[in-house]
């Protein structure tokens, strides 16, 4: 995946904020403020390792903009996590709240670091470490972190945990995709995913695709893309491909997902899945399919590989997958793109209604929690499409022009301060 032509995704979400700004002719004044993060929290902390040394590791957490609403937006732990990834990534939270409609800013955080060398005991002491250390700018009103790459609920449950000591009593609204048992909500789990099908589904409607006779593509294989190949599966399109860190694999007739989830959970990867062929982690994003959904890390679709994509619907479950040059050449081949903010708010949307649950004490069952995210993901959807027509503009574009004009109006309605 390593590709030459590599963003640095700051200066992606830029390119895009800038051509969205354009299009809206948004006021000169209130560009740079919604162009940059409001606050950035750098920390170098120590942890004691499990063989007696001390390591310092380096972490940030980013709130781009907070005029909607408590910042929101999920912790990742991976080598190559920087400061300018994350403000990209809480960038793309604020947008993505805000072509939802949901009540959030965006933040996002990260530490560099490589979890799977770490032992559990390592990652626990990293996380409660890191917490204590970004505690003073996070908190149930103030910005609510949820899981990412590499971080899932067991490193949520010890969030939780651990902002609750300081605090002498349980908060567990101060950060979402938490375990059932210490108030997670059902459906949280697959809602990244879900949402991503939902908005496939409703692409397939409008290009006349029938998703029983489709094929689908999935690069990476974990929460986002796991998952969401098993709701493709189930919907009965064949899922031909998938991928994670270690390679890829494929089988013309179809892969039975849940038997690569389980080879996965005992080994490690997907790599070696009977009766898979291997292929390498870039041919499986140019495969012959109908739908490929992009769900591990950004930059996988740049210039060097946009012609070669043969999809005809690509979902972005994964953050910045696609570079702003990539999207006029896949724009100009006519494939519909379904832009992360949109494809992937699935995630963050349930991550509000757990919030919602947890400071109103109360639980909701799944199917009202899927009902609920059904609609808002169709309601975007189509919210997004209606601009992309009447504007005539891409979907990524007119996804954009959809949030950043919600942020904007908020913006100028909250004036400046003091
Ligand atoms: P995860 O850690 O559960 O899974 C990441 C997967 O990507 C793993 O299978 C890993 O092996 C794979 N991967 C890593 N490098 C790869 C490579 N070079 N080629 C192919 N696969 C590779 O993380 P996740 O939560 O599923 O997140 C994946 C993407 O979805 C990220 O972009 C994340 O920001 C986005 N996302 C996640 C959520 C969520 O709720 N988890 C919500 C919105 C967006």
């Amino acid at each position: 995946m390593v590709n030459t032509t590599a963003l640095n995704p700051h200066e992606m979400a830029l390119k895009n904020f800038d051509k969205a700004a354009n299009a809206l002719d948004l006021d000169i004044n209130l560009r740079d403020r919604l162009k940059y993060p409001e606050r950035e929290l750098i920390v170098h902390f120590p942890v004691k390792m499990s063989d007696g040394s001390v390591k310092v590791f380096t972490g940030f957490r980013v709130q781009h903009n907070t005029a909607r609403g408590p910042a929101k937006g999920g912790i990742r732990f991976h080598p190559d996590t920087n400061l300018d990834e994350v403000r990209a990534l809480a960038t793309w939270m604020t947008w993505k709240c805000a072509v939802v409609g949901i009540p959030y800013g965006g933040g996002k955080g990260g530490v560099c670091c490589n979890p799977k060398t770490m032992t559990l005991h390592e990652l626990e002491g990293l996380t409660r470490r890191f917490t204590s250390e970004i505690s003073i700018i996070i908190g149930p009103e103030k910005d609510i972190p949820a899981p990412d790459v590499y971080t899932n609920p067991q490193t949520m449950a010890w969030i939780m945990d651990t902002y609750s000591m300081t605090k002498g009593y349980c908060v567990p609204s101060v950060v979402t995709g938490k375990p059932l048992e210490i108030g997670g909500s059902l459906g949280r789990n697959e809602a990244t995913a879900r949402g991503t099908v939902y908005t496939v589904e409703e692409a397939c409607r409008k290009l006349g695709i029938n998703v029983e006779k489709s094929t689908t593509v999935v690069q990476g294989f974990g929460n986002a893309g796991a998952i969401a190949a098993g709701f493709m599966n189930d919907l009965g399109s064949k899922v031909i491909a998938v991928s994670d860190s270690r390679g890829a694999i494929i089988n013309q007739n179809g892969l039975d997902i849940p038997k690569v989830v389980e080879f996965k959970a005992k080994t490690g990867s997907v790599v070696g899945f009977p009766g898979s062929d291997e292929i390498t982690n870039d041919q499986v994003l140019e495969l012959e399919c109908d739908i490929l959904i992009p769900a591990a890390l950004e930059n996988v679709i740049t210039p060097e590989n946009a012609n070669k994509i043969k999809a005809k619907i690509i979902g972005e479950a994964a953050n910045g997958p696609t570079t702003p040059e990539a999207d006029e050449i896949l724009h100009s081949n006519g494939i519909f793109m379904i832009p992360d903010i949109l494809a992937n708010a699935g995630g963050v949307t349930v991550s509000y209604f757990e919030w919602v649950q947890n400071v109103q004490h109360l639980f909701w069952k799944e199917i009202d929690v899927n009902e609920k995210l059904k609609s808002i993901m169709v309601k975007s959807f189509n919210d997004v499409v209606k601009i992309s027509e009447e504007k005539n503009v891409n979907m990524r574009l007119a996804a954009n022009m959809l949030a950043i004009q919600r942020v904007a109006n908020a913006v100028k309605l909250r004036g400046i301060y003091p």
